[in-house]
């Protein structure tokens, strides 16, 4: 087996497959934090719109995948998943095992992924779309030549699009219940504590703005304080409290049940997709 020959920190450049939102959200996250210069970024696009959303910021557009491919070192495949196997496919003769490949594409996995690529320095990754907004929670699987250190590349550039955790890939599909599908339970709970804010009287903007910014704070709180939820929860429902009458009909009405039933079922999903 070859072995992986360490990624120049100072100098490598980072190739995007697919210049798509997410491929964007990295790079400008990329930059923003400092972690590499707009320069030493590349992707490829036909199309004249998404190569202009990055050539605004300093990345570098090709015509073809293969000179995105041939030139950088970090290689990150950011297209559909249903469109992954064509591209690494064709790419496969410049995927050398000095590079660092990588795939943000959902339900594919590592051993399809170093098999097409005939290259197991290959990082699987599952970031959400909070990354948008530089808080993605991101999710680093690393497949069979990936060094410590090429694990280390990674954490730095998730981390600048949010926070990363490493885990094994089995545990994907669960990972896709909490975080990856877990935006839209949350964008449902603001919408329905705003719902209930109008119910009880208040305009629509105020209700969203108070319900939203209550959704952050709280979020805060669990990832700063480090006090386990429930603690939390206890600390604000006071004896005979407005809030401990909330918690009573959230319980009868099985809230937490429900999101974890929600969690399971797009786990569930997930594994009949893969
Ligand atoms: P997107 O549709 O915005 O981006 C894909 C881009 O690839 C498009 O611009 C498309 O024109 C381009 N493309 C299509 N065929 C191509 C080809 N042959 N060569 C080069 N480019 C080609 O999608 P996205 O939301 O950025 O998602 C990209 C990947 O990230 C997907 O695989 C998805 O599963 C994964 N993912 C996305 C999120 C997210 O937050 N959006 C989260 C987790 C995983």
């Amino acid at each position: 087996m070859a072995t992986s020959v360490p990624i120049p920190t100072d100098t490598f450049k980072l190739g995007f497959i697919g210049a798509g939102k997410l491929a964007e959200s990295i790079a400008r996250g990329v930059v923003k934090s400092g972690v590499l210069p707009a320069s030493r970024i590349i992707t490829a696009h036909r199309d004249s719109q998404r190569r202009d959303v990055f050539s605004s910021f300093g990345v570098k557009v090709y015509e073809h995948n293969h000179q995105v491919a041939e030139d950088c070192d970090v290689i990150i495949f950011s297209v559909k998943p249903q469109i992954v196997k064509e591209v690494v496919l064709q790419l496969k003769p410049s995927l050398t095992e000095e590079k660092l490949l990588v795939s943000i594409a959902a339900g594919i996995k590592l051993s399809d992924l170093q098999e097409w690529a005939d290259n197991t320095r290959f990082f699987r990754v599952m970031p959400n779309t909070p990354s948008a907004v530089g808080q993605a929670a991101s999710v680093i699987s690393l497949g069979g030549t990936a060094t410590e250190e090429d694990g280390l590349l990674m954490d730095s550039l998730f981390g600048s699009i949010g926070r990363t955790w490493r885990a094994n890939e089995k545990m994907f599909d669960a990972v896709t219940g909490v975080s990856g599908s877990g935006p839209a339970y949350i964008y449902m709970a603001i919408e329905a504590l705003a719902d209930g804010g109008v119910a009880a009287g208040l305009p629509r903007d105020l209700a969203e703005g108070l319900a939203a910014q209550t959704v952050l704070g709280a979020a805060t709180m669990v990832v700063n304080t480090g006090k386990h939820p429930g603690q939390l929860k206890d600390d604000v429902a006071s004896a005979g409290g407005t809030t401990i009458a909330a918690i009573h009909e959230l319980e009868k009405g099985g809230f937490r049940g429900v999101l974890m039933n929600a969690v399971v079922a797009a786990a569930n999903r997930s594994k009949e997709f893969s």
